[in-house]
């Protein structure tokens, strides 16, 4: 059976000796070392100035919300995993859709400010399958009219954005506070887990107090806090797929590259901004309609291939969100309509990968 992706295991005995000395030391969690270790790793491999690893992605983005004291309304993309939309709500915050760009699959800046009120206290975009947003545009909106920004960057890992023709940046350090997922479905992962990154250093302080119930010394609670720990078992798994990290991006790479050689001239592609690369955590293609998807898909589910429809439904079109929108026909439904994610993970074989692609081509063409 192939499914859309497939958690990375590294090496084994790597693995167990990292276990081996988290038995003899006894420490599981609080801050050990080993988190310590992918800390640093962590930053240093991305190029962020703080970076503090938490339990999972959704508490990444929840303590985002609490450490910048978001209120009222929060514009954000409804083309995207429900996770971006449900911390909102589940931290009493009220999204408001602004809708994306149908090539780039990412919120368009222009209906940012269509959508500001009184109430508007930040802006949650979605660096979509990585590809990053109109991060200069959206920084002049947040500038001009006084509004935080968060990225949900969950599957930006290791995408970089040129600052100008001689250097680059993380995309990671665009806006307030940038999150990531690294949970084992994702390019880079430690079984669960995410990472909260900023480059205010005071900022940074007060996420560490909030990840740890607020308790700033044995005696002293200073904040109201919550426990987003991640625990040492997790970060030995980090470190054990940070070692690979190359070598996965390479293979995603080749993937990627053969999806689109074969594909190119049958389906479309997300448009990737130009001062980017492609990370290839995702494989998304778009198919001409909804009928045309729902048949290839089933054709290869008959062939034990199980793509993905991310993202579907669009978070603008469930019951939850009602109030949260007032577009009956957004991009983002259109485009969550035709979209269909393909198999890519280190350890799809070349076979395997010529195989999806003949049954795309033989089911799309007929
Ligand atoms: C995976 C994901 C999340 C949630 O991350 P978890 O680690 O699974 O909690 C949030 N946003 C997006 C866009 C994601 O893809």
């Amino acid at each position: 059976m192939i499914t859309v992706t497939k958690a990375f295991i590294p090496d084994r005995d790597k693995y167990q000796r990292y276990v081996d000395n988290i038995f003899d030391s006894g420490q599981l969690t609080n801050n050990g070392p080993l988190l310590k270790e992918l800390e640093s790793r962590l930053a240093n491999y991305l190029g962020v100035k703080n970076l503090i690893l938490v339990a999972n992605g959704s508490l990444a983005l929840q303590v985002a919300y609490k450490a910048l004291n978001l209120k009222g309304e929060v514009i954000t993309s409804p083309f995207s995993f429900a996770a971006t939309t449900s911390t909102l709500l589940w931290e009493n915050l009220h999204p408001i859709f602004a809708d994306i760009n149908p090539a780039t699959f990412n919120l368009d800046p222009k209906n940012i400010i269509n959508n500001l009120s009184t109430n508007t206290s930040a802006i949650l975009p979605v660096h979509v399958f990585g590809n990053p947003c109109e991060v200069e545009q959206i920084r002049q909106i947040a500038d001009e009219y006084n509004l935080k920004v968060i990225y949900d960057a969950s599957h930006a890992f290791g995408v970089d954005y040129l600052i100008n023709s001689a250097e680059k940046t993380s995309v990671l350090n665009f806006g307030d506070i940038s999150t990531i997922s690294l949970h084992s479905t994702k390019l880079f992962h430690s079984i669960e887990g995410g990472a909260i990154i900023t480059s205010d250093d005071d900022l940074a302080k007060r996420i560490r107090l909030l990840i740890n119930f607020g308790i700033s010394s044995p005696d002293t609670i200073d904040d109201v806090g919550t426990n987003a720990k991640m625990n040492e078992f997790e970060a030995a798994m980090g470190l054990c797929v940070l070692d690979e990290i190359e070598n996965i991006k390479k293979l995603r790479s080749q993937i990627w590259n053969n999806y689109e050689v074969e594909l190119k001239d049958f389906v479309e592609f997300q448009k990737w901004h130009p001062l980017s690369m492609n990370n290839h955590a995702y494989a998304p293609i778009l198919l001409k309609n909804q009928s045309e998807l729902l048949n290839l898909k089933n054709t290869l589910e008959e062939n034990n291939i199980y793509p993905r429809r991310y993202f579907y439904p669009s978070l603008d079109d469930i019951e939850i969100t009602k109030h949260c929108s007032n577009k009956t026909k957004s991009n983002s439904k259109l485009i969550s309509e035709k979209i269909l994610c393909l198999p890519i993970y280190p350890g799809l074989s070349e076979k395997d990968q010529l195989r999806i692609c003949e049954i795309v081509l033989k089911t799309i063409k007929t």
